[in-house]
């Protein structure tokens, strides 16, 4: 088979590619492949009554199949260039905002219409938070909700189905550099192309650094982030959430003058399971459907770590973390903030008897067993700081949840174009460590689209 370009991975990077390579020349031959299912056949199996934890799926339907890692996520589509990744530093500041914008009226056009566009422009919060040492990040934000989500990407690969070949359930083994393209091998059969678009996102991590290494492609480590999920009473946050939806906001610790940050900010949501290569984290998402709303908000805090010598693998590091989470909660920890600066485990019982319903089944624990000093102080000395903008963070009965991990793709060497050292290998979204964000991976695709068709 033969195609003049190939996708490897369909989350927002490789969706947002194929989109606009076909409006770009509908005359190309385009086709994607993925690991995981199509759309409908996603299903994670945990229900919260008959299974209530991670059963470890061959594909797992959170973080895999059409749609990536966003698929189930809360659609948060953050148009800033704060956070979210560093597009800007190799396609520039104005073209990542305008990429952005084009993408979110794409997400509009498609099923989209109607979710409410969120923005810290003019707000109050930002004096209030600087009075209290924190800092209120720059941000429009786009919330689609999970539901909507589903909408428009089920709008989406309607659209594509019949422009472009997509191979479900087709995980990519092998890239091979030809003299005049590439041949991607996928169950054991190979597929040629002229271009080849790499967008594997965080599941596939492990292979892009093989793929990388197999091509001699350079890359950078990259840093990871490590800390908890806070889970408290909606009304404790509304004031925040009413008006900007998710507040990204900062905080610099006094006693090691480590940046803590909260991240994924979903109110009236729901805390998830999370499972990257095996390895169960937690995430958190919510619903635009009042039906499926929760009374409770959650957001994680997250504290970036960054190695270089004599250890490198900062990924590694937040994997052994979360793995030792793992080995003492069989999964995820949770545990009552007041027991945690009490130094006690939480047990059921005082879960239970605790004024915070957890929406997430987890193992009661000690997270101060698990999480390094450093970390655990510095998250500590954020929700102090937050109970001053948002009185009621520091109460005894506020949930955490841990770990969560963000793990990012070691850095693939890239020029401008988001090519490789080999002509025609372009790397984008999360899997090029260039972009860790719904709205980014996703602009990462329209420009290289545009790239190839040179518009
Ligand atoms: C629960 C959850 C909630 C989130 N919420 C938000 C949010 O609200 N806002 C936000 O901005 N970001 C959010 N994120 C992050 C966001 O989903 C990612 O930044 C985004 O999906 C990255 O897009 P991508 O296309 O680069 O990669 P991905 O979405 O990870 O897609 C990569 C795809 O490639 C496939 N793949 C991997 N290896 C191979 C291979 N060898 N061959 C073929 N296919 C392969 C995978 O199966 C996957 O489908 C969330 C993530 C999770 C897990």
């Amino acid at each position: 088979m033969k195609y003049d370009i190939i996708i490897i991975g369909s989350g927002p990077g490789g969706i947002f590619t194929a989109y606009e390579l076909a409006k770009q020349d509908a005359n190309l031959s385009v086709a994607v492949f993925e690991a995981g299912y199509e759309l409908a056949k996603r299903h994670c199996p945990i229900d919260g009554e008959h299974v209530k934890k991670c059963v470890g799926c061959k594909s797992c339907s959170i973080m895999s199949g059409f749609g990536g890692a966003g698929a189930f996520s809360d659609g948060k589509y953050n148009i800033t260039n704060d956070f979210g990744g560093t597009l800007f530093q190799y396609i520039g500041k104005k073209q990542a905002t305008e990429l952005m914008h084009y993408v979110d009226e794409i997400n509009m056009s498609h099923g989209g219409a109607g979710s409410r566009l969120y923005s810290t422009a003019g707000t109050d919060l930002k004096k209030k938070c600087l009075q209290n040492k924190l800092k209120l990040l720059d941000a429009s934000v786009r919330h689609l909700g999970t539901d909507n989500n589903l909408v428009v990407l089920g709008q989406l690969y309607n659209e594509l189905r019949d422009k472009v070949d997509f191979y479900f359930e087709s995980p990519v083994s092998e890239i091979k550099v030809l003299n005049n393209g590439f041949c991607v091998v996928s169950k054991e059969k190979e597929y040629f192309c002229d271009k080849c678009v790499v967008s594997v996102g965080r599941s596939g991590s492990k292979w892009m650094e093989k793929i990388c290494k197999e091509l001699n492609i350079a890359t950078k480590s990259n840093r990871v982030d490590l800390g908890v999920r806070v889970e408290l009473p909606a009304v404790i946050f509304s004031h925040l959430t009413d008006e900007l939806y998710e507040s990204k906001i900062v905080y610099r610790t006094e006693k090691f003058e480590d940046n803590v940050r909260t991240f994924c900010m979903n109110p009236n949501g729901i805390v998830v399971n999370e499972n990257t290569n095996g390895i169960i984290t937690v995430n958190g998402h919510s619903y635009e459907d009042k039906a499926k709303q929760t009374e409770n908000t959650n957001f994680a805090l997250l504290v970036a770590k960054h190695f270089s010598e004599p250890f490198k693998d900062s990924n590694e590091y937040g994997e052994s973390i979360a793995k030792l989470s793992n080995m003492l909660g069989g999964g995820v920890i949770v545990q009552r903030f007041g027991d945690l600066v009490r130094g006690r485990r939480s047990n059921e019982k005082r879960i239970e008897e605790g004024l915070v319903t957890p929406t997430l089944s987890a193992t009661p624990g000690d997270l101060s067993l698990v999480l390094p000093k450093r970390i655990l102080d510095g998250i500590i000395e954020m929700i102090y700081a937050l109970d001053k903008i948002a009185l009621g963070t520091a109460n005894e009965d506020t949930l955490l949840y841990g770990v969560e991990v963000k793990f990012y793709n070691m850095e693939v060497e890239l020029d401008n174009n988001l090519e490789s050292c080999h002509k025609g290998l372009y790397v984008i979204g999360d899997g090029s460590g260039v972009t860790h964000s719904l709205s980014h991976a996703s602009a990462s695709g329209v420009y290289v689209a545009r790239k190839i068709t040179g518009n």
